[in-house]
């Protein structure tokens, strides 16, 4: 039931003092015709219906959430007690700098900090999420090559097993997608890559996207030789950071010869994310293509922190300084952990992952069968579904049933009938373990069952929902009678 539906004609719970000014009218043409619509109800009833709401969604503060390339680790509350201090609430950007040298600060020392994970050489923290990072990289991509007048370049390779908003960025970006196959581990086919780009393409090409290790948890052995392979041509080469909860503090994407990254503080540092954000993806480079960086960034001069704009800014890519709380949480984050926690972290994501993919390989069969991943790893569920009819996503329903939210479904699409289990640093032994137990019983009652699969779950609010119908048939609105 809507807040509106149960709104009620004069309840309301706003005590405001008198008004102790002249009242002043608006001119007609100025103030509203008809009342504000607004759901009049008593506190209690509000309090109960988001509560209700609440109780009625999964997260990570609910339960195991081992959702793949989605990085879902507990957020520290100590993230959200320093993005709460009025100091950082109640500043407004226009304010002078002289007023706001803290939250200079904050920027400049997440932004080394972040250097130092990643090898680059400045950050730009306007953009506002991972996809929104990606256009951002490769709108500095582009300046770059337009600043050398090779107009030409205008390709982007991607391999298939890319997360979906890698080839919308660049096509996004007015580039055009040369969707490159995976070898049969997959990874970057590397004489596919020599091919095109020893070929007559190779003047074309401004560049690749990479993840690494990739979305099926794996690490490229060849990466030193593909960013050669790419630069040899003239192409840069940006690496898509959501995955970096594998290795920062142990390997960085500069190292690796990467010229960009874009990181999702909201997936690798800790801050929430879900439910519409906000997030933040801000976008690092090395020092050759720092001249054409959004925004402004930060500088030390005379002994203050100033906002410069870089020498050829390729423009705005939001208001301001993007999400500026959550980069005060990535921070907080980062603070906490120092450097030997951060690596630390990465380590035990890859612990965990890997004990996870051990146990359930006795039942479940892995994608690109590899002994060690990374942070993540794929099930394929192919021979289930043929031996028993059942489904990953039968599977990841019958999850729902046990309080566990379902892995990542059927990505990297080439996998069939793929479940992907990113299960964090931040869980337990005990949680992974009864995971697993859940995992495997789930298997056998695909075989002893599969009708309580088909139509689980059970016990959730709403059963199974017609996803298509969702996203074919939106409706976005609410007719008010
Ligand atoms: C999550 C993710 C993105 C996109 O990030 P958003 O913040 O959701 O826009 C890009 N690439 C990979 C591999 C991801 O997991």
């Amino acid at each position: 039931m809507l807040i509106f539906e149960k709104s009620r004609e004069g309840r309301g719970c706003s005590i405001l003092p008198p008004c102790d000014v002249e009242v002043y009218e608006a001119a007609p043409e100025f103030s509203r015709q008809k009342p504000l619509h607004l759901p009049q109800m008593a506190e209690v009833d509000i309090e109960r219906h988001y509560t209700q709401l609440a109780a009625k969604a999964h997260g990570v503060n609910d339960g195991f959430y081992p959702l793949g390339s989605c990085t879902m680790k507990y957020n520290p509350r100590v993230n959200e007690q320093t993005a709460s201090m009025s100091k950082f609430t109640h500043v407004h950007p226009l304010q002078p700098l002289d007023t706001l040298q803290g939250s200079l600060q904050v920027l400049q020392e997440t932004e080394k900090a972040l250097n130092a994970i990643t090898g680059m050489s400045r950050f730009t923290f306007q953009p506002a999420a991972g996809a929104h990072g990606e256009f951002t990289g490769l709108l500095l991509i582009k300046a770059y090559h337009l600043a050398n007048g090779d107009t030409q370049r205008t390709k982007i390779i991607v391999p298939d097993s890319a997360h979906g908003t890698n080839p919308a960025s660049a096509v996004m970006a007015g580039m055009s997608v040369i969707n490159t196959a995976s070898d049969e581990r997959g990874c970057v086919d590397v004489e596919k890559l020599r091919q095109i780009c020893e070929g007559e393409e190779g003047k074309e090409i401004a560049g690749l996207m990479l993840t690494n290790p990739n979305t099926a948890g794996l690490f490229d052995p060849n990466i030193l030789e593909i960013t050669e392979i790419i630069h040899g041509c003239g192409g840069q080469v940006y690496y898509d950071g959501a995955n970096l909860n594998a290795i920062m503090g142990v390997a960085r994407p500069g190292d690796m010869g990467f010229d960009c990254v874009h990181l999702n503080l909201h997936k690798t540092f800790s801050t929430p994310h879900g439910g519409g954000g906000p997030g933040a993806g801000p976008v690092g480079c090395k020092e050759h293509l720092a001249k054409f960086l959004p925004g402004l960034v930060t500088e030390e001069k005379d002994g203050k922190l100033v906002f410069v704009k870089p020498e050829q800014s390729l423009g705005e890519m939001k208001n301001f300084y993007g999400n500026f709380l959550v980069v005060v949480k990535a921070l907080t984050y980062i603070k906490m952990l120092g450097a030997e926690g951060i690596a630390a972290a990465s380590e035990n994501a890859v612990l965990n992952a890997n004990y996870m993919m051990a146990k359930l390989r006795d039942k479940y069969d892995i994608a690109f069968d590899t002994k060690i991943c990374m942070h993540e790893f794929v099930m394929d569920l192919s021979r289930l579904l043929k031996e028993t009819g059942v489904s990953a996503m039968d599977i990841a329903k019958g999850l729902l049933d046990h309080g566990i939210h379902p892995p990542t479904m059927y990505f990297p699409l080439t996998v069939h009938e793929a479940l992907m289990v990113e299960p964090t640093e931040t869980e337990s032994r005990e949680t992974l373990d009864e995971a697993i137990q859940v995992l495997e019983g789930l298997y056998d009652l695909a075989f002893s069952d599969p009708e309580a699969l088909h139509d689980a779950p059970h016990t959730t609010p709403v059963s199974r929902l017609d996803e298509v119908g969702a996203a074919r048939h939106p409706v976005l609105r609410y007719a008010f009678e």
